[in-house]
């Protein structure tokens, strides 16, 4: 079966698990590909970071309670979160590192800080 590089389309020969005609190619697209991955790391990241502080401005004491309007018309992306908690009655706190949130009922979120990095 005729193969061809992954980069450039042009035919490859020896063995069969080749990917690459050259070596050139071969670091061409694993650049491209890492610097695809980056970009990604970087935009997650950045989302990450600017949820942290959307939730740190409105927190600036440790614990408060706010409307969950109000981190939408921050543009709060509530897709994107470090890790979560499950309190023992199943209640499921969001965290953006330090920072995180618990639904309430009636539209209203609760906000906390957490100081110690949980395993
Ligand atoms: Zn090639």
């Amino acid at each position: 079966m005729e193969k061809s590089c992954i980069e450039c389309g042009v035919a490859v020969h020896g063995r069969s698990d080749k990917r690459f005609c050259s070596t050139h190619c071969r670091s061409t697209y694993n650049n491209k590909k890492n610097d695809r991955e980056s970009q990604l790391m970087r935009e997650i990241n950045r989302t990450l970071r600017r949820n942290r502080r959307i939730l740190a401005s409105l927190n600036p004491k440790g614990k408060t309670k706010i409307k969950r309007s109000r981190l939408a018309d921050l543009e709060y992306n509530f897709n994107y979160h470090t890790n979560t908690f499950t309190t023992k009655a199943g209640k499921i706190y969001f965290f953006c590192y330090d920072q995180g949130y618990l639904e309430l009922d009636d539209g209203y979120l609760a906000l906390v800080e957490r100081q110690e990095y949980v395993q």
